[in-house]
């Protein structure tokens, strides 16, 4: 792995469809998704879909939320 090629990561606000907000590491400066961990079925209790398990996973690997596992 070469040194010095990685993409500078700042402070990014995360504004999901509910209306929740919160601060994560990313290269952008602000991020929109549909869903977050206060309004997420995984999290609420409220799983539906069998699609939600995969949904989760790419979202914990975008935003780093595993702690919640
Ligand atoms: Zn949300």
């Amino acid at each position: 792995m070469r040194e010095g090629i990685h993409p500078t990561y700042h402070q990014a606000t995360v504004t999901c469809n509910c209306g929740n907000t919160f601060v994560t590491g990313s290269t952008k400066n602000e991020i929109h998704v549909e869903v977050c961990s206060k309004c997420h079925p995984f999290y609420t209790g409220q799983q539906k879909a069998a699609s939600a398990r995969g949904r989760i996973d790419k979202f914990n690997r975008k935003y780093g939320m595993n702690e919640n596992k």
